[in-house]
């Protein structure tokens, strides 16, 4: 509401007589609107009385919203098995992916196997036929692992390969998964590297290294070995990278031949 005019001048002029006086007796800073008597004895009880009656408290949790982390991460550790973390991940319903793919790619090989790789994503042909790594890429890689004797279909643990993704359901048009994708995912493919327990690990293309290692930047990462929770990981380029540039196939060779000795190694190791 606005004041008259007269009511205007009134209440200015008493403001600036007000702020005079302060500034004559010292007063040049507000710091609250109640005035504190600083002579006043204290009370043994004041603390006590003004200290607010409720405190703030997180909101239980039904009341937050749910967190894709959390709650990814929760379903993650009480499954115990392979069979129980296809169905935690299947049933999870706060990816987005999820609504746009057709199928839920799980994983393909032989859970025994000593070298696990760890790729991206689905493409199209994996979302139509549920598996991982079976359009282009794929036969590609079966190629290349094929020449250091390994094989997704093998029987023997030493020679056959298990293979799942970071991310399960197919982004649309093949973009790479977000961060937070990458992320909500994350507890899911860290807890199946868990339960298959390879002795080498293989993480095809940065958003596998972004997830297992926390680095991308592959083509100065690659052929590295790193660690993931104990397990030595190596970061290769992916089979769809070296379709659009065959150059580079001869570092992947390297890689193949070093993944080839470690395991060798692993096996004596036990022998
Ligand atoms: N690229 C991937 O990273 N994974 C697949 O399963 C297929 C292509
Ligand atoms: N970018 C990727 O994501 N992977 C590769 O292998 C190369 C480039």
């Amino acid at each position: 509401m606005q004041g008259t005019a007269q009511e205007d001048v009134f209440d200015q002029a008493a403001v600036h007589e007000l702020l005079k006086w302060y500034a004559e007796v010292g007063v040049d800073e507000a710091i609250g609107d109640t005035p504190v008597n600083r002579y006043a004895l204290p009370q043994k009880t004041e603390r006590k009385q003004t200290r607010p009656q409720t405190v703030r408290r997180r909101p239980p949790a039904t009341e937050r919203p749910a967190d894709p982390v959390t709650i990814a991460t929760a379903l993650a550790r009480k499954s115990d098995s392979i069979a129980e973390l296809k169905a935690a991940m299947s049933g999870f319903d706060l990816c987005e992916l999820k609504k746009g793919a057709r199928n839920f790619v799980f994983s393909d090989g032989n859970p025994a196997a000593k070298v696990m790789i760890v790729g991206e994503a689905p493409g199209r042909d994996e979302d139509v036929q549920g598996r991982p790594f079976v359009g282009r890429a794929g036969k590609l890689l079966d190629r290349m692992f094929g020449q250091i004797g390994l094989g997704r279909h093998q029987a023997g643990s030493w020679q056959s390969l298990y293979i799942a993704n970071v991310v399960p359901w197919r982004p649309p048009s093949n973009r790479t998964p977000t961060m937070a994708e990458i992320k909500m995912m994350r507890p899911f493919i860290s807890r199946h590297i868990e339960l298959i327990s390879p002795c080498v690990l293989i993480a095809m293309g940065n958003v596998s290294c972004t997830a297992l290692i926390g680095q991308a930047g592959i083509t100065r990462i690659r052929g590295k070995w790193n660690n993931f929770k104990g397990t030595p990981i190596l970061p290769m380029f992916h089979p769809a990278y070296l379709l659009r540039n065959p150059e580079a196939k001869g570092e992947t060779w390297d890689d193949l031949l070093e993944v080839r000795k470690l395991l060798r190694d692993k096996r004596n190791e036990r022998n």
